[in-house]
């Protein structure tokens, strides 16, 4: 056991079987579920991390019906062929000695399909479909349903299921007054309404025996109006543990809650507070989960009581071999996930495969393969950001002498300007990570250097990853204007900006600059709970309490040219946390404009017809970045020994998923 994790790396007994540790990897869909190869490519998905060390696994969701299915084509797991079909993960999971659970999720009303059906027929604000009301008929087969998922699992030699009770899907949604307003026995008082589950999990144990695990997703905290009170909360986990659970697992917020619960913003185990007030009223094991991402996070809270376990699903993305480096006393070379979700569940919500911002090895384990280089070539790559960080890395590890070049005195590039927006701190890690990397595969790394074309010439291969720059515009009056700055200088040098800004462009940046002005002071994780009407007493039902919103001491307009939404930025999954921040925050929000000129009054600009001057002391150009492709006139000379990837190749739509991938893909390539 490692003297520095004693509690994480520690053996969880649970009678009839024992995991290795107490980290779980949490439910997580890939997108690999429904495709026509994608469960052998899951299997080595899965088989990467149980070599990592992983204690027990439990699968994306599957449902024990047709009508339970997520989505149309979503999976299904109802049939003797499902059990069949999976066979290929278990067996590519015991194979290195680990551990997986199925995970068994009934959708209910945020099915995408109309033939969606939910305790009551209330349709969900996110859902296209209204449910249908389940007749006591239908409720039956469906708790039937969930037996015989379990037992074909057992078949299939998965080592348990979980039963995925909380995110506000159908087993929420009877247990809520908010979506279960019958007046049978199952519905009414919440003894009925928590009927449905205590019967699911009975007839699972009725089905599978004593010697197999049943994991069951609570939902402790709903987030909703008309959520469970603690009490309640309480007393269905008490309930369960009777009913034969072997373990219960943390649920946070319902996927319609307005509040974020595994965004970067979210700090660090900002939810395992709630886990640890239903730990002491029952005796079964007790997972915590939500933004846990280190070893020291995970044995902070295992440490101090909060939980038996901790649950993962994105650190273990971002680096299958998490546990493995954390038993070698090696958390510096963990690739920490950043909570970014830009690659695994923005890609699900678009219906692609999952994989990771920092891995792209993710879910394409049998695509990507590293292989050793056939001849060592000396490669330089300029530029020490996402792409030419990733590049440099991935090719010495292949056998490959590196130089890496960049002009700064630090390596990091454009994530260097990120981690300083407050609540995107976490991107420090992956510079961490790359500045060990550098160390340990043996990149020779130049920094303040300015390179040129004849540095270059007796290199086997050139890779240029210079990134890019502020795209300059023009605005009259921009210029000579002592109120106008570009982003990269104020996030930088942390520029001071007057009581009143308006920023030009509301991509990404401009709406990570507004987020940054207007940011309050407070930090400590009970600020943001409040920020977020968070009740942490628990006094309210579903948590939460209607906290006033709090606007900035600064007035911010937030500008774009194009109609339409303002304040998203690209995110799919997080855009509407940033909008809803900025909203709560009094951020102007303006689509629409036309920018006339800059003078010693403020800002003109033309919105709707209407002209009007912002009387603003400060103006900040976040208007997108143009690539930066250094001595490019020589490039010529270079042949095809010269690679270009990241914002050199292209700043359109930059992101640091295909800067990183690209960089990777290069180098395996190369
Ligand atoms: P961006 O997303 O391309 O946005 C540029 C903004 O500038 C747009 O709102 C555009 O709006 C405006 N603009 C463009 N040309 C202009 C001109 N000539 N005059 C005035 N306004 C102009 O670029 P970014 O905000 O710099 O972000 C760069 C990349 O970084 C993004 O693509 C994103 O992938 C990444 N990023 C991601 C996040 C995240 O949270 N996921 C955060 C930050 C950055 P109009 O043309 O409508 O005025
Ligand atoms: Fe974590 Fe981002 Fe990777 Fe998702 S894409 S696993 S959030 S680092």
């Amino acid at each position: 056991m490692s003297a520095m994790y004693p509690n994480l790396l520690q053996p969880l007994d649970l009678g009839f079987t024992q995991l290795k540790n107490r980290v779980l990897m949490g439910s997580m869909h890939t997108g690999l579920e429904e495709d026509k190869a994608g469960l052998h490519k899951l299997a080595a998905f899965y088989q990467e991390r149980v070599k990592g060390g992983v204690g027990l696994i439990v699968t994306g969701g599957v449902s024990p019906n047709l009508r339970g299915r997520l989505h149309p084509f979503s999976a299904e797991f109802s049939k003797p062929k499902h059990a069949q079909a999976h066979q290929v993960v278990t067996d590519a999971v015991h194979e290195h000695g680990g551990k997986i659970a199925l995970q068994l999720l009934h959708a209910g009303r945020y099915a995408m399909h109309p033939f969606s059906q939910s305790a009551s027929a209330i349709k969900a604000p996110i859902a296209r479909f209204a449910p249908s009301e389940m007749s006591v008929r239908q409720i039956k087969s469906t708790i039937s349903d969930f037996a015989n998922s379990a037992k074909l699992a057992q078949s299939a030699g998965y080592d348990g299921v979980e039963v995925m009770g909380s995110e506000g899907y159908l087993i929420n949604q009877f247990i809520c007054k908010r979506t279960n307003v019958r007046y049978d026995e199952w519905g009414g008082e919440y003894q009925n309404r928590i009927r449905f589950p205590l019967e699911i999990v009975k007839a699972i144990r009725a089905e599978v025996g004593e010697q197999f695990i049943i994991i069951f997703r609570l939902s402790m905290l709903d987030l909703v109006e008309e959520g469970s009170s603690f009490q309640e909360v309480v007393e269905l986990a008490k309930a369960l543990e009777k009913a034969g659970v072997t373990i219960i697992n943390t649920g946070i917020g319902w996927h319609e809650a307005r509040i974020p619960t595994i965004a970067t913003q979210v700090p660090r185990g900002a939810f395992s507070w709630v886990t640890e007030q239903v730990k002491p009223h029952v005796n079964v094991p007790i997972v915590t989960c939500n933004r846990i991402n280190t070893p020291e996070d995970a044995e902070r809270i295992l440490a101090s009581g909060q939980a038996d376990m901790v649950s993962m699903a994105r650190p273990l993305l971002a680096d299958p071999h998490f546990v493995l480096k954390a038993e070698q006393q090696q958390p510096k070379l963990i690739n920490t996930c950043i909570g970014c979700n830009q690659a695994c569940l923005d890609n699900v919500f678009k219906g692609q495969r999952a994989t990771c911002m920092v891995n792209p090895f993710a879910c394409y384990e049998t695509e990507l393969t590293l292989e050793a280089a056939s001849q060592s070539q000396v490669v330089a790559v300029v530029g020490a950001g996402p792409a030419g960080l990733a590049c440099a890395t991935t090719l010495a590890e292949r056998g490959y002498q590196v130089d890496l070049f960049d002009r700064a005195d630090r390596i990091g590039g454009q994530f260097r300007l990120a981690m300083q927006i407050p609540g995107k701190e976490e991107f420090r890690e992956t510079i961490r990570y790359f500045a060990n990397r550098i160390e340990q595969t043996g990149v020779r790394l130049h920094l303040d250097t300015e390179v040129n074309a004849d540095m270059l010439r007796d290199y086997d291969h050139i890779v240029m990853a210079t990134g890019v720059t502020p795209r300059e515009i023009q605005i009259d009056g921009l210029e000579n204007s002592p109120k106008v700055i570009d982003y990269q200088t104020l996030i930088k040098e942390k520029t001071p900006v007057g009581d009143k800004i308006a920023i030009i462009g509301a991509g990404g940046i401009g709406v990570d600059v507004a987020s940054m002005i207007t940011e309050p002071n407070e930090h400590q994780l009970d600020d943001w709970l409040y920020e977020w009407g968070i009740d942490k007493t628990l006094t309210h039902p579903g948590g939460l309490y209607p906290y006033p919103d709090e606007a900035s001491d600064k007035q911010v307009w937030l500008l774009q040219r194009r109609k339409g939404r303002v304040g998203k930025g690209p995110g799919k999954t997080t855009g509407w946390i940033h909008k809803r921040t900025l909203e709560k925050r009094g951020v102007h929000l303006l689509g629409g404009v036309e920018y006339q000129k800059i003078d010693q009054h403020g800002l003109h600009l033309v919105q709707n017809g209407k002209a009007q001057c912002l009387d603003v002391d400060t103006i900040v150009i976040c208007a997108g970045q143009e690539s930066v492709r250094s001595f490019e006139h020589r490039w010529d000379e270079f042949g095809e020994k010269l690679h270009v990837i990241g914002g050199a190749d292209y700043a359109g739509e930059l992101d640091a998923v295909r800067a990183i991938r690209q960089g990777v893909e290069l180098a395996l390539n190369l």
